[in-house]
Parts: structure tokens; C-alpha cells; sequence
């Protein structure tokens, strides 16, 4: 057998694919397990159609939080619920660098939406910045891994070089909705190289109330920028 196939073997054997909700070793595909699969409330339709949130009933175009709040950004899509599983998936990649997470959210992104992204017609994907002295802490953006990821599976170019995050905001989750919105005013600033868009996606792991992606939005269309499409692995409760 060829050497550099043993070796391939040898480290898969070490370091089998896991899981990354459950952490059991995966025998075929890299990715979710079969039983995750079953457990994650994955988006499907009805759906909102301006944020991307599961809907119950396909009577309605807008789930309460769209249709009693302006929001900035165009029209968004989200692959899961926030619930457990995926919760805590999340969280290992973000603070126990689990890197290697990024790019099976990737796949789960491209594989539900990879006609309807393509769709939007956008020239970038821009992950959420994160501010320089929490990008210090944690090393790593996971916003831009997943959208590095992304980018190469959808042939769409990621850009971390626009948005920069211009204050060290409060953590959003230890916030209630009004303070959230309040926290994120001016907190990102754009760069000159906004000047090659026109179309973006904004590329985040949770949306929650929305308010990162408004203001993220909001500092884009100030750059020319005419529409902003919201991608995200979950998407919580509104308000
Ligand atoms: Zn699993
Ligand atoms: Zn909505």
C-alpha cells in the first residue's frame, strides 16, 4: 500500500472524526451522527422570511419578532434552533478550540442552502468581527472560520478586511433585549475596502434578538453597501 495512504489511515486512527454535538467517533462521513441528526431541530418550512426562524404556521410571512421590529439587514437564513446539543456543540468550538467544528457547519450550511445563498447574488461573505482584545483571548474568530469555510464550498470570496468591531462590548448574553441593541450602537466601524460591495452576507454562529446583525447592517449600508443578507449556524427566541 502506498506510504502516504498508510500515514492518512495511521492519523485516522488516532485522531478519528467525531461527532462534534455528541463526540462519538464517525465511521463514514465526517460530521454529524445519524442519532444528532434526529435530535437537532433543524430550520425548515414554514420558515420566517425575513430572519429565518421556524414558524408554526405557513399562514403567516413573519414570525412577531420581524413584524413588530425594524430590522436593518435584508432577509436572513438559519440552519438550526438554539437547543441543546447544538448549544454546547457551539460553545466547545468557540471556547475549547474545536476548531475543526467550522467547516462541518459549513457543510450544514451548504448543504441546505448553497442555491438559495447563491441566489442573493452577494460578492462576499463578511464574518462578524470580534474585538481585537477578545480575538487576543480566544485566538481565533469563529465567525471567520466558519465563513473561510463557507466561502471555498460556495466559491464566494470571505472578507474579514470591512468590518471592524470598534468598542469591546459587554458579552450580548448577559444582556436583556434593550440593553443588547444599546451595547452594539456604533460598536462597528467599516473600512475603506467597502467600497467593492454592494451585495454582503454577514456570517454569525447565534442571532438571537438580531441586534448584532442590525448593527453590523447599519454600519454597511453607511458604506454604500445596498443589501446585507444574514447567515448564522442558530437562531434563538425573538422578543
Ligand atoms: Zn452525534
Ligand atoms: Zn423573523
Amino acid at each position: 500500500m502506498h506510504r502516504g495512504i498508510l500515514l492518512k489511515r495511521f492519523v485516522k486512527f488516532l485522531y478519528p472524526d467525531v461527532c462534534p454535538v455528541c463526540s462519538d467517533v464517525v465511521a463514514d462521513q465526517p460530521g454529524i451522527c445519524t442519532m444528532c441528526r434526529e435530535k437537532l431541530k433543524y430550520i425548515h418550512n414554514p420558515r420566517c422570511l425575513k430572519c429565518g426562524k421556524q414558524m408554526s404556521d405557513g399562514e403567516k410571512e413573519y414570525c412577531y419578532d420581524c413584524l413588530t421590529h425594524h430590522h436593518s439587514y435584508t432577509k436572513g437564513i438559519a440552519v438550526w434552533g438554539y437547543t441543546d446539543g447544538i448549544k454546547q456543540s457551539i460553545y466547545r468550538f468557540k471556547y475549547q478550540n474545536c476548531r475543526c467544528f467550522a467547516d462541518i457547519y459549513a457543510q450544514e450550511i451548504a448543504s441546505r442552502y448553497a442555491e438559495h445563498i447563491k441566489r442573493w447574488g452577494a460578492q462576499a461573505i463578511l464574518p462578524v468581527p470580534l474585538h481585537s482584545k477578545r480575538l487576543a483571548d480566544r485566538g481565533f474568530n469563529q465567525a471567520k472560520l466558519v465563513a473561510d469555510a463557507l466561502g471555498k464550498r460556495l466559491g464566494i470570496p470571505s472578507d474579514d478586511t470591512v468590518l471592524i468591531r470598534d468598542r469591546s462590548t459587554v458579552p450580548q448574553k448577559e444582556l436583556d433585549d434593550k440593553q443588547r441593541f444599546k451595547n452594539l450602537e456604533n460598536a462597528f466601524i467599516i473600512t475603506e475596502n467597502v467600497v467593492r460591495y454592494k451585495k454582503v452576507i454577514i456570517l454569525d454562529d447565534i442571532y438571537t434578538t438580531g441586534a448584532t446583525m442590525d448593527a453590523c447592517a447599519k454600519a454597511l449600508h453607511e458604506g454604500g453597501v445596498h443589501e446585507v443578507y444574514s447567515v448564522v449556524l442558530c437562531i434563538g427566541r425573538g422578543f
